[in-house]
């Protein structure tokens, strides 16, 4: 049966509280800044889409220098705190650490980074300085990590910034569409402050392109417009079944969660969650943890194909999730309208797909899942719809862009997952990096000296 309300206070505290604790002491940061080789031409650094300068803010975090170790992932990563907590690190700057190649266990980059940048945050350092006003205005569609990352260098710059958020919050992705034990809503709330505390940005709530928004009057009314609406519900199964009670939206899923809190979700007795990239674990970790007595993952390739990291499916194995390897829903069961089952076809792999994987081919043989709730994780589609009234060029809703992250509409900048399909946090932010800097050469505003400001490592080489 679906029914939220399945746990106590005391157990939702416990099931969602942050996977990953911070250093308990000043000494204990110390100890693992101190272990780092500070390498020429670190590999950790070159793995960071935001090419962080890892070495220099380890180095400044020894030093006991946690102002400027803040100050020198900002710079590179506003969101620095927060990619500290979501980032998958194992295939990033953690996976290329000299030290796995000496089977020693890689610095902990993720929490080093949180160390400084989470006091940055509690304690309001004010890091960066705005440019006095030059009168150039630019809108942004989206406060998500692009969004806010595009108009963090554009404000520092002396750009007046509007935002145009359809969600009551900011923070995009990062707000509405990671496990909550990861990243807590109260936490992005305050990393979202901490951003907009620079000044000159205002971000107007509850407004939507296409609704209350009109992509046309921003055009007019700004020198220029960036879009970093990102991507929207999941894709459809197309399968009988579909539409009964009980059938739900991962992204939905997970939303509900952060915005609603834990007690108010509901949730089934025994759950199937189809696909497995993070959104799919993300998903599968929660119904566990807000009660469910069985969840099952239903993935239709193997180990060795799976989107997820190893780290991710750790955690859902952790958490007691199980997975069924080499399996396609094929049919929802119904009994009065609500989920009574799920009717999976076994599958096996043929020859490599386009994505360089091997793809999944029906075998005869079939099984069925007794479950109540079956959450969907099968990957985001674009707002086709509204990138082509918006008369915007794109491949198969995927909004395309020149250098300079140009549109195809006149004045129009785009970025983020709405450009790329749905990547990581850490890939949004780098990508609104570009888009000011694209913004910036559009207006007339690029200098040699905004470079490091914008890029933290180009100070690092120079140094
Ligand atoms: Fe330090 Fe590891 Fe990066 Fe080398 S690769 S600089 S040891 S974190």
């Amino acid at each position: 049966m679906i029914t939220n309300n399945r746990l106590t206070p005391e157990q939702y505290a416990a099931n969602f509280a942050d996977i990953h604790p911070p250093f308990e002491t000043h000494d204990a940061a110390l100890v693992e800044a101190n272990r780092c080789l500070f390498c020429y031409d670190a590999p950790c650094m070159k793995l960071c889409p935001t090419s962080i300068n890892i070495p220099k803010f380890i180095k400044q975090i020894s030093t006991e220098n946690i102002k400027g170790s803040a100050h020198t992932i900002f710079s590179s990563n506003i969101f620095g705190a927060g990619c500290g907590k979501v980032c998958p690190v194992e295939k990033l700057c953690e996976g290329a650490c000299v030290y796995n190649l000496m089977d020693e266990e890689a610095i902990p980059i993720a929490k080093l980074q949180r160390y400084s940048t989470e006091k940055a945050i509690e304690q309001k350092w004010k890091l960066f300085e705005r440019k006095p006003s030059t009168g150039k205005k630019v809108a942004i569609v989206g406060a998500g990590p692009a969004g806010l990352s595009c108009a963090h260098v554009l404000s520092r710059e002396g750009v007046d910034v509007t935002i145009y958020e359809k969600e009551s919050k900011g923070g995009g992705l990062m707000t509405y569409g990671i496990a909550a034990y990861k990243v807590t809503p109260e936490f992005c709330e305050d990393e979202v402050d901490y951003i907009l505390s620079i000044g000159g940005i205002t971000v107007k709530y509850n407004r939507e392109l296409g609704k209350n928004v009109s992509l046309k009057k921003l055009q007019k009314k700004y020198d220029a417009v960036y879009l970093s609406i990102g991507v929207g519900l999941t894709r459809n199964l197309g399968i009988k079944g579909e539409e009964l009670e009980g059938v739900v939206d991962a992204i939905d899923f997970i939303y509900t969660l952060r915005d609603k809190g834990y007690s108010s979700v509901p949730v089934g007795d025994k759950v199937a969650v189809i696909g497995l990239g993070m959104t799919a674990i993300d998903a599968a970790t929660q119904a566990k943890r807000l009660g469910a007595s069985e969840v099952t993952i239903v993935y239709r390739r193997t180990h060795a194909e799976m989107p997820c990291t190893q780290h991710e499916m750790d955690i859902a194995l952790l958490d007691g999730c199980k997975i069924k390897w080499l399996s396609a829903p094929k049919e929802v069961l119904g009994h009065h309208g609500k989920v009574a089952g799920l009717v999976c076809r076994v599958m096996e792999l043929g020859t490599p797909d386009a994505s360089g994987r091997r793809s999944p081919i029906e075998t005869k043989e079939a099984f069925t899942l007794d479950v109540d709730m079956v959450i969907k994780a099968t990957g985001q589609t674009p707002f086709i719809k509204l990138i082509e009234e918006n008369e915007l060029d794109n491949k198969s809703g995927k909004i395309v862009i020149s250098n300079g992250c140009r549109t195809s509409v006149p004045s129009v900048f785009a970025g983020g997952d709405a450009v790329n399909g749905g990547k990581e946090v850490v890939d949004a932010v780098q990508a609104g990096k570009d888009g000011a800097k694209g913004i910036l050469e559009f207006i007339g505003m690029w200098k040699a000296e905004v470079e490091p400001v914008y890029n933290n490592s180009v100070i690092a080489l120079k140094e």
